[in-house]
């Protein structure tokens, strides 16, 4: 068979950087010599090409803009490359991962982002096995065609959609978590795919699709808050789509005041849950009934970063539309919402 050809993509993040040992604060290494740094690359079954962003960048720094630069490189290449890793930071890889799934329709192959807690240089560090076996997903085969279709993220052994997934942690080595949907691979001495949790996108063109408007307000809800406040401070925001951070399955306090501004705004009200795992059922109890009545979305088991680029993502598309608005962002288009 012939070999896989794998597209390396370094934007920026913990893991493409060295100590400077004077200062020893961390700076980005020249991504050229990769090899020279991971000399394991050379053994590896398929060849490799790199790109670097000219300035990488922290991916707490990156937005809709980078996810584009991302994007336009990935669908340049996509007829040249068997698969495309992307080394990304950790802080907002779950927040890229749901963009790019949701740009690229109809994958055939693979996107995996990854990155590292420590820096490639650093004896400890768990960058080596995450580049390694994410570019042995890339290029992974089967009769020909390749076995992962989708956007996900590697790290630390397991494989997860991307659109799944949330970091959980900023220091173990297992920083992403995927609540609602279960791992597409467990690396243990094999690659064991779960295939029937895999896309199987079937072979048609591609279709790449971008344009965000960051237009989103977030209101994280607590024991005690002021509704007057909450209210006061939506009114005065200008962003069209408002995220209603709940508790549970749904459930807000029931208020009168907030049931008459919920009613009455323009707005476009989503229902997240503060708990990571399940689903939002806005009927279950009084307080979330209450949220369904007054038109709030509940958006069923997306995670919030989901939830955020969709929805950046058709406010920009259906700016005057709240129907098809909402008619999309609750239809699956990348394995991140269950039927
Ligand atoms: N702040 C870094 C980033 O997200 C952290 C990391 O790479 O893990 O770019």
């Amino acid at each position: 068979m012939k070999k896989s050809k794998v597209l390396l993509l370094y934007t920026g993040g913990t893991i493409g950087m060295i100590e400077n040992p004077v200062e020893s604060s961390l700076k980005p290494f020249n991504f050229d010599q990769i090899t020279m740094e991971v000399p394991e690359l050379n053994k590896l079954n398929c060849t490799i090409e790199t790109i670097a962003f000219e300035n990488p960048l922290d991916s707490s720094n990156m937005n809709f803009e980078s996810w584009t630069q991302i994007g336009d490189e990935i669908f340049k290449n996509y007829d040249y490359f068997d698969g495309f890793v992307v080394l990304h930071g950790t802080d907002t890889m779950s927040y890229t991962a749901s963009a790019l799934s949701l740009m690229f329709q109809n994958l055939i192959k693979p996107i995996i982002l990854t990155g590292s807690q420590l820096p490639l240089g650093q004896v400890r560090t768990d960058g080596k096995e995450n580049l390694i076996t994410a570019i042995e997903i890339a290029s992974k085969k089967r009769n020909n065609l390749s076995i992962v279709k989708e956007v996900a993220i590697y790290f630390e052994n397991q494989l997860f959609r991307g659109n799944r997934t949330t970091k959980v942690s900023s220091d173990h080595f297992d920083a992403f978590k995927s609540y609602n949907y279960p791992s597409l691979a467990d690396i243990g001495v094999e690659i064991n795919f779960n295939l029937n949790y895999l896309l199987k996108n079937k072979i048609k063109k591609i279709k790449y699709e971008k344009g965000f408007e960051p237009s989103i307000n977030i209101v994280f809800f607590y024991p005690g808050i002021i509704i007057k406040n909450v209210v006061k401070s939506i009114r005065s925001n200008s962003s069209k789509v408002v995220v209603l951070m709940s508790y549970g399955s749904g459930n807000l306090p029931i208020e009168n005041e907030l049931e008459e501004f919920l009613n009455s705004s323009k707005k476009i009200f989503l229902n997240v849950s503060q708990c990571k795992a399940g689903k939002i059922e806005q009927g279950k109890y009084e307080t979330g009934m209450q949220l369904k009545k007054a038109g709030v979305i509940g958006v069923r088991d997306m995670t919030l970063e989901t939830v955020i680029v969709k929805s950046m993502m058709l406010i920009k598309k259906y700016p005057l539309d709240k129907d098809k608005f909402t008619k999309v962002l609750l239809t699956n288009i990348a394995g991140e919402i269950s039927e």
